[in-house]
């Protein structure tokens, strides 16, 4: 059956009555078409049988996908009321979401451009509020949620940020395919091992990788069945470049004010540098401040920094390898208590043992998948993120066309609507996460940051 009126507006049952451009001083111009619904309309009441005798009309008003101005349809709509036991009748239009004043459409289009888009230009294209625009994006995220469903990751990383004003958020990643799974709020053992125990799938998990959290090992236990438990080694090697700082600031509070600036300014930056790393200028400074009785320590605090990135470096497949360097560097802690920080790593390694010593056993490199996940979270929160709600940071990263094409493309969609589809609203042309920018404007009402 050809249609115009379906093939143009994607609207059932209805015929076009008319159609204006709508000027006034206080509104920019819009398009406006005005439908009546010709579709059936029932006699007999489905209530009781009775006959029903028509009620009036009543109109609604909903928003479509903008042209070269924004367009807005009206549809007048027939009530039926039945005679005996008052029933009211109206038909169902399809094309509309009428809960949200969109055609169906535009609830589809609006929702795929706030993934990119801030707010407030969506809602400009629209004539709409960015706070409206919002709420709908709010709304079709929690929606979604019910209907998509990514695979649980056999390689799952647990990391943790600090975001402005939502406060800690656990990250959580396929590390094997190095893809985004989800973003809770808050990490404490009650809500981790809850949200694992209703995940579906829970135990085709096989590794979990991590930092040193202990509460982990609860919620592995409990919720995670099949799982080993690795610590990612960039959080271990974290804890040897505290070390030295904390070396460094003892000195430091030992020196005169001359030296201490010195010290800051040349060096707290290349103390951080690895060996290998170093400029010829930044080895020399380094072999000055070596020859320095003031500042030797520092270097062997330095050295000692080297020496733990080199289990790791120098034992790339052998965990006996490891072992025996790490008590090796254990035993080469001097006992001065201007080393305090490096025992308390050694004792830390030995609390975590087993986990830390898995990261050898764990077949797949795990750092990267952590680091790219993170970064687009902290850059999307950058962005435009910081005042905003936790579900738009959490719908606005998950599916971000970078994420969610790799996760397609890895076939890790679990369950979802049919894709491409036409509602497969997350499949949009939008730019590069690396295109975006990063200086940005403050929106006070939705309370977004867009550039
Ligand atoms: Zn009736």
């Amino acid at each position: 059956m050809n249609n115009p009126i379906k093939s143009l507006f994607d609207l059932s049952d209805c015929v076009l009555s008319h159609s204006e451009v709508v000027q006034s001083d206080t509104q920019r111009p819009y398009h406006l078409h005005v439908f009546d619904y010709a579709g059936e309309i029932i006699n007999v009441c489905p209530e009781c049988g009775s006959k029903m005798y028509s009620h009036g009309k009543r109109s609604a008003t909903v928003t479509d996908v903008p042209a070269d101005m924004p367009v807005k349809w009206k549809i007048n709509i027939p009530r039926r009321r039945c005679s005996a036991c008052k029933a009211l009748w109206l038909p169902t239009i399809e094309g509309i979401d009428e809960m949200r004043s969109l055609s169906s459409r535009a609830a589809i289009n609006l929702t795929q451009r706030s993934i990119r888009d801030a707010f407030e230009n969506v809602g400009e294209d629209y004539m709409l509020s960015g706070n409206t625009v919002k709420n709908i994006f709010v709304d079709f995220l929690k929606a979604y949620e019910q209907r998509l469903r990514f695979k649980v990751p056999a390689f799952l990383g647990i990391d943790e940020i600090k975001v402005k004003k939502l406060g800690e958020l656990t990250v959580i990643t396929d590390l094997e395919h190095r893809t985004l799974f989800d973003i809770l709020q808050g990490r404490n053992q009650k809500s981790l091992t809850e949200y694992f125990m209703n995940l579906q799938g829970r135990e085709n998990v096989i590794w979990v990788c991590s930092d040193m959290y202990r509460p982990f090992e609860g919620t592995i236990g409990e919720a995670l069945p099949n799982a080993r438990w690795a610590i990612d080694h960039f959080h271990v090697v974290m804890k040897a470049n505290e070390a030295v700082d904390d070396v460094r600031r003892s000195l430091q509070d030992e020196m005169t004010k001359k030296d201490r600036i010195k010290t800051k300014r040349g060096l707290a930056y290349t103390l951080k540098t690895r060996l290998k790393d170093l400029s010829a200028e930044e080895a020399s400074k380094l072999r000055e401040a070596r020859n320095n009785p003031k500042t030797a320590p520092l270097i062997i605090a330095y050295d000692l920094k080297e020496d733990f990135f080199n289990i790791y470096d120098n034992n790339p497949t052998s965990i006996d390898n490891a072992k025996k360097d790490f008590e090796d560097w254990e035993k080469s802690i001097s006992k001065d208590d201007l080393y305090e920080k490096f025992r308390t790593l050694a004792k830390t390694v030995h609390n975590f043992e087993e986990q830390i010593f898995n990261f050898w056993n764990c077949p797949i490199a795990i750092s990267n998948g952590f680091t790219e996940c993170s970064n687009r979270i902290i850059r999307e929160n950058n962005l435009r993120g910081r005042g905003y709600s936790f579900e738009v940071l959490r719908g606005r990263t998950l599916y971000r066309k970078t994420n969610f094409e790799r996760i397609l493309s890895n076939g890790l969609v679990e369950f979802g609507p049919p894709i491409p589809s036409d509602e497969a609203v997350f499949l949009f042309e939008g730019p590069e996460d690396d295109a975006l920018d990063y200086e940005c404007d403050f929106d006070p009402d939705t309370g977004e940051i867009f550039n």
